[in-house]
């Protein structure tokens, strides 16, 4: 109750030191009362001296939540505490001995609900009589505020990514030719401290010196402004250097943008150093690979130059080579108790050699028959094919005792060129039982193994062996690891099979133990345009 009557006693006596000094008192009482009763802004106004509140306008209520009664009477602490109590009595004390009219802050308080707003709060004096009163008014400036802090944190945020940006960032102010800020990469890569930005041109960093007087490099210039100008971004590569004289290559672009009416540039520049010289590599590689490509097209068409002519020239040799060899056996046939043992021996002599030759010819034109022209793929039954080379081949199984084992699971047909795919099977096995230990029977095995896309075939044998370093080498034509007594043949078997295999799309490999055996494999797509 004490409190009552102070209060209310505070108000008229503002009341009556106002109201009083004029003698029109009824208009001034309505000119105040209409000011607080319809100012949009909330009005108080408190004693200085006894930092009561004599006054308040409904606007006051309403923002605050407390009855007028509330705040009159119990004089409640409306503000969140202030963080400098010094400061703020020395700004009163300033605005109480008349230095400044009023003051203005952005004061944080608190509703009877316990909700904080920012609240725009102007102090002001009026001096009535001997008394001194603040006119306090308050406008609720929470969402601008929110809205300002909200701009000061994403202006944090934005500096962070202006700083911790992979790529170099100074901000750039044409009129004066230097940067007026930069990121911290900025300063890494150019090695320029951020107080040193300022006395920094864009020729600065260039590489190579620029003569700013140069026509060429102004008209240069002066496009680029006017581009800026236009808004238009600018991106080029360029060589940059460092505060130490470190050459860096450089991807840059140029943003232009304008604060306060003035045009600034935005450079972004990225270090391609790495990237350009890992560039220069990969050019490096493509003209050697290119080079490579060359001569291997060379090298085919030379190779395939070589097949035409070996394949002509095989065709002339097979006939007289065909004429020696019957000629000779005519010959011995006739001759043939007229003969010396030496004579007969030369007669004999002549024609192994012929046969021979003829073998390999035979061979030759085989080879240089297997070509991609006018090959017509079918369905061959693969039982039958291998039925076939088996019994082909059973005169040499027989003198072998060769012993052969099928996979059980073959399948039942594939798509192939019948006759090379017979040929294929046959130099295989062939080998297979050839190249056995002696003293030893050959044991062949043909495995099966259903790829995705393609058939894998293995001959397998328990023979003597390659040695690895002529894995690769024996696909080549006149390939022989052996001794030709040893071994007949030409050296052109294994090349046949490797071209039969890539005809069909597919691959052909090794696998052996010297001693152990053999394992050769071969893949043929399953799906061949028949
Ligand atoms: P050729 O059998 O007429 O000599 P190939 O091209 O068929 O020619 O084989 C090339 C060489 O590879 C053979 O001379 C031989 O040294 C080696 N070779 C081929 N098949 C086998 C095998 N199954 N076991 C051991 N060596 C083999």
């Amino acid at each position: 109750m004490t409190h009552n009557r102070q209060g209310m006693g505070g108000r008229s006596k503002l009341m009556e030191s106002l109201f009083n000094r004029n003698g029109r008192h009824e208009n001034v009482r309505e000119m105040y009362s209409n000011m607080l009763k319809f100012s949009h802004f909330a009005i108080a106004v408190k004693d200085a001296n006894t930092d009561r509140f004599v006054d308040i306008n409904d606007e006051f209520v309403t923002l605050f939540g407390y009855s007028r009664k509330e705040i009159l009477d119990e004089n409640i602490f409306l503000l969140s505490p202030e963080k400098n109590q010094q400061a703020a009595i020395q700004r009163k004390m300033v605005l109480l001995n008349g230095d400044i009219p009023k003051y203005t802050r952005t004061i944080k308080y608190c509703k009877k609900n316990n909700e904080t707003f920012w609240g725009q709060t102007t102090y002001s004096v009026i001096n009535a009589d001997n008394a001194q009163y603040f006119m306090i008014s308050i406008i609720d400036v929470t969402e601008q505020k929110n809205t300002e802090i909200q701009l000061s944190k994403s202006e944090k945020t934005y500096r962070q990514l202006f700083d911790h940006s992979l790529n170099t960032i100074g901000i750039y102010d044409i009129d004066n030719h230097c940067f007026i800020d930069c990121n911290k990469t900025f300063t890494q890569i150019y090695g320029y401290g951020k107080d040193e930005i300022h006395q920094l041109s864009a020729l600065d960093l260039a590489w190579e010196e620029v003569d700013s007087s140069d026509p060429i490099y102004q008209q240069r210039y002066q496009e680029n402004i006017d581009k800026l100008n236009r808004n238009e971004t600018i991106r080029f590569e360029s060589l940059h250097k460092s505060k130490i004289g470190k050459k860096i290559i450089v991807d840059v672009i140029l943003i232009p943008f304008y604060e306060t009416g003035k045009l600034y540039i935005k450079q972004v520049t990225t270090d391609i150093t790495e990237r350009i010289q890992s560039r220069e590599k990969l050019q490096q590689k493509m003209t050697e690979l290119e080079e490579v490509n060359v001569s291997l097209k060379k090298y085919i068409e030379s190779n395939l130059q070589l097949e035409n002519f070996a394949h002509i020239t095989s065709h002339d040799l097979r006939e007289p080579i065909s004429t020696i060899i019957s000629f000779s056996k005519i010959l011995k046939k006739k001759l043939n108790d007229k003969l010396s043992p030496k004579e007969e021996k030369y007669v004999e002599f002549l024609i192994t050699s012929g046969t021979k030759l003829k073998n390999m010819i035979d061979d030759i034109l085989a080879f240089s028959k297997v070509n991609q022209d006018n090959v017509s793929f079918e369905n061959i039954d693969t039982q039958e094919l291998i039925n076939g080379v088996l019994l082909d081949l059973n005169q040499m199984i027989d003198e072998k005792k060769a012993i052969i084992n099928i996979d059980r699971y073959l399948p039942q047909s594939i798509i192939g060129h019948a006759s090379y795919i017979y040929q294929l099977c046959q130099n295989l096995i062939k080998n297979a039982i050839k190249f056995s230990k002696s003293g030893e029977n050959p044991v062949v095995s043909i495995h099966y193994n259903c790829l995705a896309t393609h058939h894998q075939f293995c001959i397998e044998d328990n023979g003597i062996g390659i040695e690895k370093e002529f894995f690769d080498k024996i696909f080549l034509i006149f390939q022989k690891l052996n001794p030709n007594e040893k071994y007949k043949g030409s050296g052109i078997g294994l090349a046949v099979c490797k071209k039969v295999v890539e005809l069909h799309e597919g691959k052909i490999w090794v696998e052996s133990e010297v001693g152990e055996g053999t394992r050769f494999y071969f893949t043929i797509a399953k799906e061949l345009e028949q």
